[in-house]
């Protein structure tokens, strides 16, 4: 069997879709798109949705929009990607790495705290893997030290969080639609916020600034007079992207419901053996399960994650680590340092844990394959 890590849940619904849009000859940001915005407010009930070309322009345009600048500490947790860092050095700000909890490998509250300094401005916290981080401790922390939370959902479509969803808990969140995310327009991001000033910056931001979209100006409507307010970003989205959006909105209960299937077996599974972790999920929260994210019992092993992780690819099985630690990148200047004794769950988390296929196309057969596969390994390299 092959089983490659990700395939993306197309079909000729979205085919259809884009070459409706090519042959209509209006190809970027119009229409589809603010049709595609409307349904994702809706979706998730959040007042305002702006779409743009990727998570790291939401997170980089929704920082701007709470006025992030030289000098601010934005606390964010160790394990995420790389974009949830360097939007903040865009302002010269100072990303202030926090621990995260080692079983759901959330960015912990308590780590938050001990971070707060005079010079705090904002907090990022990362829906890692799809399961929302405790948002009703951390606004009430922001909100005693007056800072804004801003929060990463690149993985965190459809996900919710005491029955309300992500997207609406936070200042402003950002959501990804990136080729591996749970919805997909190839590329392309989303920013919510209730905040309707921010959304309106953030609007004139994505496109240069300008104080009417292209789409007003080039209309029968419209004229070709504009105002440029102040200097912007070429962050928008295209209708051809916007289009595929559309269709993948509408197909996500669908998808949602698979994937929860997926991970509920790959826990059952995973929960009688005492050599790998399941990755669990708090019984408030709901995930999108962009990530299943197992670890491994190390001290019952006699090999490590990556030993196993090589075995699983000669069985034809893809799989990723989510995520190196952005402590270890050589752009970080912590080299030579101790991570363990900085960072200890987030090193113990990145020692142990593996991300499995989860995809909407996935047979039970494959599931089942991997499984089998995943057990036996460990079962023929373990101490008992
Ligand atoms: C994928 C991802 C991003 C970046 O998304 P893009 O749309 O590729 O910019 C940001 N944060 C996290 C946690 C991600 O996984």
């Amino acid at each position: 069997m092959k089983i490659p890590f990700h395939k993306a849940c197309l079909s000729e619904e979205e085919s259809d879709a884009v070459a409706d849009v090519i042959k209509s000859g209006w190809i970027t940001m119009g229409e589809r798109t603010f049709e595609f915005e409307r349904k994702f407010a809706d979706y998730i009930s959040s007042p305002n949705a702006i779409a743009v070309n990727s998570c790291t322009a939401a997170l980089h345009l929704a920082l701007a929009a709470a006025g992030i600048k030289e000098g601010d500490e934005v606390i964010l947790p160790a394990t995420t990607f790389v974009s949830t860092w360097e939007v903040v050095k865009y302002f010269n700000a100072v990303p202030v790495l926090a621990d995260v909890d080692r079983n759901t490998h959330l960015i912990s509250v308590s780590e938050i705290e001990k971070h707060i300094t005079s010079k705090t401005r904002a907090i990022l916290p990362v829906h890692y893997a799809g399961q929302a981080c405790d948002m009703d401790s951390i606004m009430d922390l922001a909100e005693k030290n007056n800072l804004f939370v801003i929060d990463d959902a690149a993985h965190a479509f459809p996900s919710t969080y005491h029955g309300r969803h992500v997207g609406t808990l936070a200042h402003a969140s950002c959501f990804s639609f990136y080729a591996t995310k749970t919805v997909t327009t190839g590329e392309g991001g989303m920013v919510t916020t209730s905040n309707d000033e921010w959304a309106e910056r953030i609007r004139r931001l994505r496109l240069h600034g300008i104080t009417k979209d292209a789409w007003n100006r080039y209309s029968e409507k419209g004229s070709w007079v504009y105002d440029v307010s102040e200097p912007g970003y070429k962050y928008n989205t295209t209708d051809i992207a916007s289009a595929m959006g559309i269709v993948q909105l509408s197909k996500t209960p669908l998808m949602q419901k698979r994937r929860e299937e997926i991970a509920a077996r790959y826990t059952e599974a995973f929960s009688s053996s005492c050599l790998i972790e399941p990755y669990e999920v708090t019984e408030y929260n709901t995930s999108a399960w962009h990530i299943y994210a197992p670890k491994l019992n190390l001290h019952r092993l006699k090999i490590t994650r990556d030993e196993l992780l090589a075995k699983l690819n000669e069985r034809g099985i893809g799989t990723s680590v989510h995520f190196i630690p952005l402590y270890r990148f050589s752009c970080m200047g912590t080299e030579n340092k101790n991570y363990s004794e900085l960072f200890p769950n987030s090193e113990n988390v990145f020692n142990r844990t593996f991300s499995l296929p989860i995809y909407p196309s996935m047979t039970d057969a494959e599931v089942d394959y991997v499984i089998d596969s995943v057990l036996t390994i460990l079962h023929e390299e373990s101490y008992e």
